[in-house]
């Protein structure tokens, strides 16, 4: 941390608070060199990662679009709006908390269908087969079948 008086390199924290509203910590400081006194606020940023499509452009990610694709695959199953909801915080917080800058977008991709398997087996199918773009029967059989066997 630079003084911003007199630009010396090196200060030393002489006082840390803890944060009031959870995310902030105010820091006094002393430049070590002309002595002065300041403070700097810290803010702790958990930041969503960037997420990487297929064709490696950059997207942001969109807590509106997750739900979007969620209720498209659940359209019309029993699953309430509250269990919707742990999944969507669930898979942020796997976001959030993997600390990576940059994930790809069929990470993001797994994370629903595991959710989507918890949930309602018709609404992982349905995800999974258009996620996956099946080629064949046969890989969407086996797809019905790994749901079959949990
Ligand atoms: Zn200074």
């Amino acid at each position: 941390m630079k003084c911003p008086y007199c630009h010396h390199d090196d200060t030393q924290v002489i006082d840390t608070r803890a944060p009031e509203d959870g995310n902030t910590i105010r820091r006094r400081r002393r430049c070590t060199q002309c002595d002065k006194r300041f403070t700097t606020y810290e803010r702790i940023e958990l930041a969503m990662p960037v997420i990487v499509k297929k064709n490696g452009s950059r997207t942001e990610f969109e807590t509106g679009k997750l739900r979007g694709s969620l209720m498209l695959a659940l359209r019309k199953r029993p699953v309430s709006a509250e269990a919707v909801d742990t999944a969507i915080q669930r898979i942020e917080e796997k976001l959030l908390s993997s600390g990576e800058r940059e994930v790809n977008s069929g990470y993001i991709g797994e994370l629903v269908m595991r959710e989507l398997k918890r949930l309602d087996k018709i609404a992982y199918i349905r995800f999974a087969s258009v996620y996956k773009s099946f080629e064949d029967l046969s890989e969407f059989a086996e797809a019905i079948q790994e749901v079959k066997k949990n």
